[in-house]
């Protein structure tokens, strides 16, 4: 473990704390100094990766009330734009294989039990897991390899919003008993946060739909399984509670975005009929109460509605089954 010298009180801490325990002074405010002067010199002389390095490390060692922190934001998303604009430089991170055959089947083995494991609570929510046994007796690997696919899709829309912010990510990681995730470097702000987080089920969504043209164009029931299970999983990751997409979402959401949201999960249910929105209002609703910002993000939650809505649509699909003999 690194340690630092408090600069006020002689004390010693850990390297990854902000503030000194003993006195409360911050621990790196010279190197801060030094990272944003760093930042600004990259900037000025067109060194776009350098300044979003400098800055990005520079915000990770403040404490979450330096005054220096205001704007910072604001320089970050606008280098994020500059950088998007300038030509790209050769040779991406090869990240694509990093799904091993042990990862795929500790994945299926686990997101089914998961999925059961939390939802077992009430009828509706019954009735989508019989569905899940139902469509993998029928299809078998092929429905959990769809579903793998369309995960590991959602995953790379969380990859693609930290690419376009500079930071760095590691692959999606599939793990036994969680899921998957993309490991990377801390955020600068909540907004950076909500547009990572709402990157994934983007994408997902995305994903969705394509599955569900696929079934138009084939008229393959198993299309239509996997479209109604992406859309499942993907309004599943919209629940607003933290480590869920929507917990990373809903911080910078003002409490009458939240009352909004949870009318458009209300509508939703009522329209689809989808039991999983029961989950992701009743959390909504529970987050009206808590700490929200005065003045919310109105493309966030526009972005956040309309992947509520939509997804629930999708998840209405009917599944033609053949019939019972
Ligand atoms: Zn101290
Ligand atoms: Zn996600």
């Amino acid at each position: 473990m690194s340690v630092v010298v408090c600069a006020r009180c002689s004390s010693e801490a850990p390297a990854r704390f902000h503030s000194c325990p003993a006195c409360g002074a911050p621990l790196h405010d010279e190197r801060v100094a030094e990272l944003l002067a760093a930042g600004a010199a990259a900037e000025a002389a067109g060194d776009l990766e350098g300044a979003n390095a400098a800055l990005r490390e520079a915000a990770a060692l403040m404490p979450p009330k330096d005054p220096r922190r205001e704007g910072l934001g604001g320089r970050l998303e606008d280098l994020a734009r500059r950088r998007a604009a300038a030509p790209k430089a050769a040779g991406g991170v090869g990240w694509g294989a990093g799904l091993g055959v042990l990862g795929v089947l500790a994945f299926v083995l686990s997101k089914g039990k998961f999925l059961l494991a939390g939802l077992t609570k009430t009828g509706p929510l019954l009735s989508i897991v019989a569905s899940l046994g139902v469509y993998w007796a029928l299809w078998g690997w092929k429905f959990g390899l769809g579903l793998i696919v369309l995960v590991y899709i959602h995953e790379l829309g969380h990859v693609a919003a930290l690419r376009r912010l500079g930071v760095p990510a590691t692959a999606p990681m599939f793990v036994p008993g969680l899921g998957a995730f993309v490991r990377h470097a801390p955020l600068a702000t909540l907004r950076e946060q909500a547009d990572v987080s709402l990157g994934g089920p983007e994408w997902g969504l995305g994903a969705t739909l394509l599955a569900g043209l696929v079934f138009l164009a084939s008229g393959e029931p198993l299309f239509a399984a996997l479209t109604q299970w992406s859309a499942r999983i993907n309004l599943f990751n919209l629940v607003p509670m933290p480590p869920l997409d929507g917990g990373g979402a809903i911080g910078v959401l003002s409490r009458g975005q939240r009352a909004l949201l949870t009318a458009v999960c209300a509508a939703s249910l009522a329209l689809s009929a989808e039991g999983l929105l029961w989950l992701v209002l009743i959390v909504a609703a529970f987050r009206l109460f808590g700490a929200a910002p005065a003045r919310g993000d109105a493309r966030v939650f526009l972005r956040y509605a309309g992947l509520v809505a939509a997804l629930s649509w999708l998840s209405a699909v009917d599944v033609p089954l053949p019939a019972r003999p």
